[in-house]
């Protein structure tokens, strides 16, 4: 991975509608932000005041510590909320929301250990932003934090109450929270449950056995999945949902995990300061029974290629005692002993093959060392060897033996550990599954009559770092797809609140299809070709990355959204949370990351039943060579792509754009609740938050976006008595006798000097208003 890049990038400026000074009227004397011009300084932002009106687009500020005055542009000035809403827990509260604000808002709580915020800028649909230190457990060990419990909570009622499904999504950078909050969220969920019938039943301290296994499950998971990286210790390097279903007594039913886009480079290289899976060292530091069983008995991580060259250790992490619970919690998953065996048996496998010696004999390439792989996976080393070294392909008519290069041979060594690796976790959720499904399958959503469920969505938020490779297209390609779901849900919510308010928005509002272009540019099927199937064609007819990006650059060169990068070998996207620059480079080579389907046939052919089952896609029919031929067309396409059953093959992003297809008509199905974790330093310091890091966050994690978007409408609003009673100052006289409080406000709002017409709206029950306006009216009776 690239290094990451938090302060300096390049962030896409969309057109800005949030409350400058422009549309909040000019306001004198008034203390506001304006933006750093150098974006390397801790502080986004400085605090001034302003002084005079230079000319229609100036203002000169002062600083407000005196230090000095500076002639700004007016859309640059961002109004300051009063101090009383330092600390405000709903921000939909705030009179000025803007970047600045919002910035201040999170720092002033964090400062006070408030970790958990809301960010509501439009009161119906709640996003819940979640900041999140380690310390923090320190400080409250088992406490609850209220605002997680609380979503988790409205998701429960609202599936039983409303009859819907739920779901619950959790992004945020590495290191944010998200996958201690998915946790917080289930451990909830079972205990709630476990309360039998809403708390009513008779042993509501009991867990039940499928409930214990449903908690069980991460551990699992976390042991395969999961690795020590530079910005986390513990960092899940899959995403994952997990939906839990419930029946309509709120009593749980079983559970199923779907998981996506495992990062399986990591097997066979890590950097010097991160890990390879946890699982590896689990077993290395595992009982001397269970590893004279894998045969990796005396070894340790200096041992092995794929582990020696990383740290061996965590600080403060026992890898012996984290075997043990990951044992504790197969057992309870009622996986037996004899099925553990086999799920590490391919980790050590996996070792195994990553040392094998691979060189140069007198121009011929030689292999050592790779009999205890071949031994642990129940093939012949004389097979392997062979197809490995000299794998035969079709020439005309004939059969010839292909000749590798060591590297090649390397690669394919790799290749073979990595589809192995991630084969055995796929197997393993398969089998997590099967454990905790429940008496009703849920696969293919088929939850049957009167069940309900909530899905827990944790995956990998945005990325931008410096060189941006294929891994982050699909990352942020999902998160554009999941602010595009969030951007549609809160526009239904919006005009249905108008609808129901009987008030009038122009087509403006509309921005439903914002993100559009941007998701057609990465997805699109044909006229023009989007960026994955442009990927697709190029592996299958054995392209180069010149003209895979070529082809992508012709295609979509008149999509606003693309742009070229002559000098990088790639294109830049620009995403709702900012330009992205990607890099081609390897694309294509590493699509065709090759797979060596004879020795994959080995394998399916292997003694060892749980290796044949891995790889039963590629088992032959009765005649080899027959069949090899056929598959000779085959075998070009299949170059460096997943396998489908059916003898279907398929790039590693089209298999993700399916997935993320099934899993978003999942998710329209749902009521969505929306979780933004933020990582508040870089550091790992409790206590310390930086605001530039904060800031990148929030444009990044689509909070930003959702006030931008809200803004387009009418963001503030209150219920008639409500604004009666906080605005009447502005004219007491006027309203004193009016029983009716529509009217009243009618009649105050018309008395307001200089507000306009389309600056508020009156609906049945509320007053709406255009972003600005109420702190403008705030101002005017504050001067009465
Ligand atoms: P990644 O994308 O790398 O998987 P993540 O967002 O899932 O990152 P977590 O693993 O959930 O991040 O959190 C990182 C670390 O931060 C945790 O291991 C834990 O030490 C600490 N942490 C996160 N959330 C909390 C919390 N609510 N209370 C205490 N500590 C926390
Ligand atoms: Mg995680």
């Amino acid at each position: 991975a690239g290094m990451y890049h938090s302060h300096g990038i390049e962030v896409y400026h969309k057109p800005r509608s949030y409350e400058t000074i422009n549309d909040a009227g000019f306001n004198l004397q008034k203390l506001a932000w304006i933006e750093h011009e150098k974006e390397s300084s801790p502080q986004p932002f400085t605090r001034v005041r302003v002084v005079s009106e230079v000319n229609e687009d100036i203002v000169l500020v002062e600083h407000e510590d005196g230090s000095k005055e500076e002639q700004v542009a007016k859309n640059k000035v961002y109004m300051m909320n009063p101090p009383k809403f330092d600390h405000v827990e709903d921000m939909a509260e705030l009179l000025y929301m803007h970047e600045p604000a919002v910035v201040h808002n999170l720092t002033q709580r964090y400062q006070k250990n408030d970790i958990y915020a809301t960010v509501n800028p439009y009161r119906y649909l709640p996003i819940y932003s979640t900041e999140i230190i380690r310390h923090y457990r320190k400080k409250r060990r088992g406490e609850a934090p209220p605002h997680i419990y609380a979503i988790a909570d409205h998701a429960f009622y609202d599936m039983l109450h409303d009859k819907e499904n739920q779901s619950i999504l959790i992004t945020g950078e590495s290191g944010a929270g998200k996958t201690e909050n998915t946790k917080i969220v289930i451990q909830y969920l079972a205990s709630i449950a476990a309360n039998g019938s809403n708390g009513f039943g008779p042993d509501y301290t009991q867990k039940t056995k499928l409930e214990e296994q449903i908690l069980q499950a991460n551990p699992i998971l976390e042991s395969f999945g999961n690795a020590q990286t530079i910005r986390n210790n513990n960092s899940s390097r899959f995403g994952k949902f997990i939906r839990i279903a419930f029946n309509r007594n709120g009593d749980i039913r079983g559970a199923f995990i779907d998981w996506y886009l495992l990062e399986t480079s990591r097997v066979h290289t890590q950097t010097l300061e991160e890990r390879n899976y946890h699982i590896f060292y689990q077993l290395l530091n595992a009982d001397p029974e269970m590893k004279a069983m894998l045969k990796i008995d005396q070894k340790c991580p200096s041992d092995f290629t794929y582990t020696k060259n990383s740290n061996h250790t965590i600080q403060g992490v026992d890898d012996a005692a984290e075997y043990n619970k990951l044992v504790q919690s197969m057992n309870i998953m009622s996986i037996s002993v004899q099925e553990q065996i086999e799920f590490f048996r391919i980790i050590a496998a996996v070792l195994y093959l990553g040392n094998t010696i691979v060189n140069n004999n007198y121009s011929r390439v030689e292999i050592s060392g790779y009999e205890s792989a071949c031994d642990i996976l129940g093939v012949s080393p004389v097979l392997f060897k062979k197809h490995l070294l000299e794998p035969q392909i079709r020439a005309g008519n004939e059969w010839v033996s292909q000749s590798k290069s060591p590297s090649q041979v390397k690669d394919n060594l790799d290749a073979l550990s990595k589809v192995l690796y991630e084969r055995n976790f796929g197997q393993l959720v398969s089998r997590v599954n099967a454990a905790i499904d429940g008496p009703k399958s849920m696969e293919g959503m088929s939850v049957s009559e009167g069940e309900r469920f909530i899905g827990v969505l944790d995956i990998a938020g945005f990325e931008i770092f410096k060189i941006n490779s294929f891994e982050q297209l699909c990352i942020n390609y999902t998160n554009e797809k999941l602010q595009d779901f969030f951007n549609q849900n809160m526009f239904v919510l919006e005009e249905k609140e108008y609808k129901r308010e009987n008030i009038f928005c122009d087509e403006s509002f509309d921005y439903r299809n914002d993100l559009q272009p941007t998701i057609n540019l990465i997805e699109s099927i044909k006229n023009p070709i989007g960026i994955l199937s442009c990927l697709e064609d190029e592996c299958v007819t054995q392209g180069t990355d010149e003209r895979l990006l070529s082809k992508i650059t012709e295609q979509n060169i008149s999509n606003s959204r693309f742009k070229q990068d002559k000098y990088n070998e790639g294109f830049s996207v620009k995403h709702y949370a900012g330009e992205v620059k990607y890099s081609t480079a390897g694309w294509i080579e590493r699509g065709k990351d090759p797979l060596n389907e004879h020795v994959a046939r080995l394998f399916a052919e292997s003694t060892n039943a749980h290796v044949a089952t891995l790889f039963k896609d590629y088992a032959t029919p009765a005649t080899p060579t027959a069949s090899l031929a056929i598959r000779q067309a085959d075998i070009r396409k299949s170059l460096y792509r997943t396998r489908k059953g059916g003898g279907s093959f398929h790039t590693v992003g089209y298999k993700h754009k399916q997935q993320l297809s099934v899993l978003m008509s999942t998710l329209r199905n749902t009521h969505p609740h929306f979780v933004r974790c933020i990582l508040p330093n870089d550091r790992k310091r409790p206590g310390e938050i930086q605001p530039q890091l904060v800031l990148h966050q929030l444009r990044c994690n689509g909070v930003l976006e959702g006030i931008r978007i809200c803004r387009v409408g009418f963001p503030n609003r209150l219920q008639f008595e409500q604004f009666r009673e906080q605005y009447k100052l502005l004219a007491p006289d006027l309203i004193a006798n009016i029983r009716d409080h529509r009217k009243a406000c009618q009649m105050l709002l018309q008395s307001v000097p200089g507000l306009q017409a389309h600056q508020f709206q009156i609906g049945r029950t509320k007053v709406f208003f255009k972003a600005g306006i109420l702190g403008d009216l705030e101002e005017q009776r504050d001067l009465r």
